[in-house]
């Protein structure tokens, strides 16, 4: 690293990463299901160098120029098109893997591989939905934040070490803690018709009926972790403010619109209704809430996948610096400086593209990565009216 040069001076963060040689093995564990694994060698004689820039994030330096050979290499790495597996072994063989490798051969299947840039995709969109100045796709940012924040940490184990990602587990311990307060309804105050009130931070307050919460958390039919979400919401009031959101959110849902089996990063499916008609969000209180609730997501995401980052003093610059374990570190890093409130990452609008792009949030209207794609975009509606008026 030349450390006279201007460009690091400007660099909040910069860091080598070795080189790689990337393998896929693809293992048939039966005709329909086919799992394929990426086997990883790491090329020390070959060191990639990353330094990170505010509008610029993460960027790859050319070795022989000193100069950007690709900026933001985080919306390369979320926007890689995930049909071909080629397409990410050309990434690593680029860029080095995402995480310190040791001598041997390490490998992750492509299950774990497309979770992690799933989880950093989500990351990012739930960021830039946050920060749109107008038109908030809120049942998305709804997703997007239960998608995050039910996710289970995931593992990877190189050598010895195991790599903790997304380790943020704060729903089941939240539940946990619920379950733990408890309270003698016959101690509540009811209304005439058996109801008690609920002090709720979205509503003010809710009325629960008491033969209601009874079934609902005494029924040894239903599931365990809407019990679970049902007791919070009447029991653990004193829960800290985003975890107090997190289970009314949850509780709302549930007296809509029923269990729900699985959210994606789009889009909640419920279990017993295909078609929900989302009066929720018709309330700005709960809009809101769903705001509050995704900056949650998005802070516990970032935190947790900080860990492989340390400060450190350079004693021959006499400058603190910041030390960073491996390529995701470094991404997670980047979204950490990024100030939303400044600049925003967009997926372009052309629906062929699916690249990412930074803008600033004063020139929010900006929909497309490159003028190609605008007049792409351009083009295909030209077509389409035309067509249209055959
Ligand atoms: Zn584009």
């Amino acid at each position: 690293m030349k450390k006279d040069e201007n460009f690091y001076k400007e660099s909040l963060f910069s860091f080598q990463n070795p080189s790689c040689v990337c393998l896929v093995d693809t293992i048939n564990e039966s005709p329909t299901d086919v799992k394929r694994i990426f086997k990883v060698i790491k090329d020390d004689s070959k060191l990639i160098q990353f330094a990170f820039q505010p509008n610029k994030g993460v960027v790859r330096i050319n070795p022989k120029t000193g100069s950007v050979e690709e900026d933001n290499v985080l919306s390369k790495l979320i926007s890689i098109d995930s049909s071909s597996i080629n397409n990410f072994t050309k990434f690593f063989e680029k860029n080095g893997f995402l995480f310190p490798l040791n001598d041997a051969m390490n490998q992750i299947d492509d299950e774990t591989l497309l979770k992690i840039i799933s989880n950093l995709q989500t990351t990012v969109n739930l960021m830039s939905q946050i920060s749109e100045l107008t038109r908030k796709d809120y049942k998305r940012m709804l997703a997007s934040s239960i998608y995050l924040l039910f996710a289970s940490p995931i593992e990877i184990s190189i050598g010895k070490n195991t790599y903790k990602i997304s380790d943020n587990k704060r729903l089941k311990e939240i539940l946990k803690k619920g379950r733990e307060h408890s309270v003698n309804p016959a101690t509540k105050q009811y209304n005439k018709d058996w109801e008690f009130e609920v002090q709720d931070s979205i509503y003010g307050t809710h009325k629960v009926h008491i033969d209601t919460y009874r079934h609902e958390v005494d029924d040894p039919e239903s599931d365990e972790f809407w019990k679970s979400v049902y007791y919070s919401y009447v029991n653990y009031i004193d829960a800290p403010k985003n975890e107090r959101l997190l289970i009314e959110v949850l509780f709302h849902l549930y007296e809509n619109y029923g269990s729900f089996y699985e959210a994606s990063a789009t889009e909640i499916s419920f279990l017993n209704k295909w078609k929900v008609d989302w009066k929720l969000l018709e309330d700005y209180r709960f809009k809101q809430a769903i705001l509050e609730m995704s900056k949650f997501a998005v802070s516990e995401e970032i935190n947790g996948n900080l860990h492989g980052i340390y400060p450190e003093y350079d004693m021959n610059l006499m400058e603190p610096r910041w030390r960073v374990d491996g390529l995701l570190s470094a991404l997670y890093f980047s979204l950490f400086y990024m100030k939303p409130n400044v600049e925003l990452m967009r997926l372009c609008a052309n629906p062929k593209c699916g690249k990412y792009f930074i803008i600033s949030r004063t020139s929010s209207k900006k929909k497309y990565c490159c003028p190609e794609c605008a007049n792409r975009a351009n083009q295909n509606r030209y077509r389409a009216r035309i067509k249209g008026l055959d």
